[in-house]
Parts: structure tokens; sequence; C-alpha cells
């Protein structure tokens, strides 16, 4: 059995609430933080893990909201921690040695990173029956989603993206999908640039409702500046019916 624990649930503007979208998979004793924001140290200590035992993480891109933690996450772990294998793109392997240069914390003798390109490969990681690989997002270049198989379950993260039926691999069965749904369909008509780079709600629901080999939404990275945001959110999912988990911080699923 695995289990999810979603650390946050907005998008890159936090509410009282709600920190940016952040999450863990725990599987077989095999760990993982996707998506890095915020204080992750004390984000594991509220779900009762150790920040020590964390050694891979997975970063889907490099907006701020999802990478900004990862030197304070490093700088945590520097006398605690003997190896941290971070699995990403390009460009976020550059701005993390970077970080680390810039702090002074690239000292191997203390922590070991060891970079994995997600697309270098067709799946990034393997393990027994687990596997996980990267779904490339319309969001900016080289982003990307993550997919988990394991037991035969299988788990998709959208990550940031705009509607892009090409990451839910028509036909494949999907158990539980973790998909960006930023704001309503009448937020998104007052902003419309966001069409491009993220999902509304109405969208989603629409698309949900047809495909029967999604069985469970997860819903994520909300964005709540407008006070009946999560009302219309959640108002234009309704059609889904219990499909829907409609996720807090700290949420626990266990799958
Ligand atoms: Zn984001
Ligand atoms: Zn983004």
């Amino acid at each position: 059995m695995a289990k999810i624990i979603l650390l946050g649930t907005s998008s890159s503007i936090p509410t009282k609430k709600r920190d940016n979208t952040s999450f863990l998979f725990i599987y077989k004793n095999q760990l993982f933080l996707i998506d890095c924001p915020g204080s992750i140290v004390q984000k594991l200590l509220k779900v009762k893990i150790d920040f020590r035992k964390l050694q891979n993480i997975i970063i889907t891109h490099e907006h701020p909201d999802h990478i900004y933690g990862i030197i304070s996450l490093i700088h945590s772990q520097m006398y605690f921690n003997k190896l941290l294998n971070i699995f990403t793109n390009k460009t976020c392997i550059k701005i993390i040695k970077k970080l680390t240069k810039i702090f002074d914390l690239d000292k191997p003798n203390f922590l070991k990173i060891k970079f994995f390109d997600v697309f270098e490969n067709e799946t990034f990681y393997k393990y027994n029956d687990l596997e996980l690989s990267a779904l490339k997002t319309k969001h900016i270049k080289n982003s990307f989603g993550v997919k988990f198989t394991f037991a035969k379950k299988t788990i998709i993260y959208s990550s940031d993206t705009a509607f892009n039926e090409g990451i839910l691999q028509e036909g494949v069965k999907i158990d539980y999908l973790i998909h960006d749904c930023t704001a309503s369909s009448s937020y998104f008509k007052k902003y419309p640039q966001l069409y491009k780079m993220h999902t509304c709600s109405k969208d989603l629901a629409n698309y949900l409702q047809k495909n029967k080999n999604i069985k469970k939404l997860i819903p994520i990275h909300f964005l709540l500046l407008d006070k009946k945001e999560e009302q219309r959110i959640k108002n234009e999912l309704a059609i889904l019916g219990n499909k829907v988990i409609f996720p807090k911080d700290f949420s626990k699923l266990r799958l």
C-alpha cells in the first residue's frame, strides 16, 4: 500500500491555511518529496517523518513555488544525511548547483547530492515494482509531471499545466490523478493568460466526467486570492461527485 501526504495545496501565492504545492509519496520504505517549497523540515515534523530520512526529491520545474525550499532543506540536512538524490530537469540542476555554491553548501564530505535528469531515460526511478517516469506538461520549457506505477496501480501528478490530454494517456487506467486546478472558469475568464499555463476546474470536471479510466481526482495548486474562489472551484467540480477528493494541507491518503 502506498501513502500520499499533501504538504501544500496552493499555487504560487499561499493562504493562511494552504502553502505552495508539494507532497510526499511513500511506498515500501521508499520516501519521495515531490516539489520543494517552504520549510520542508517543519512540514515533515508535523507529519512525524524524520527529515534525516528524506533522500529522494523530485522537482518538476524551476518556478519558485516548486523549488525555493531546496536550499534550506540542503542546509538542514548538511550534517545529518549522507546522500540526497534529486530528480529533475537540466535547468533545475543548474539552479541548485549554483545555489549550493552561493550559500557555500557544496561540501561532498558532508552531504553528497546526486542529480538525475528525468528526461534521460523512459523511467527515471525503478526499484522492485515501483517505477517513476516524467510526463511533459504544457507549462514552461522542460516542466514535467510524474507517473507513479506500483502494484498494478497508477498515480499521475500533473504539476503545473494547461489542460493537456497527453499527460492523461488516453486509455490508461489512472487510480489517482493529482491535477493542477488553479482556479475556477470565471477567474480564468478574468485573467485569460492563465489558460496558457494552468487548468481551470470546469475544464478538468468536464473532461473527467467523460473519462471513466480516471478513478479519483485530487485537485491541487489553488489560487485563492478571491474569498469565494474555493467555493467556486468546488461548485465546478461537484458534477464529479465522490470522484473528487478535495484536499487540505496535511491530508493523508492511503492507496
Ligand atoms: Zn506552481
Ligand atoms: Zn509553474
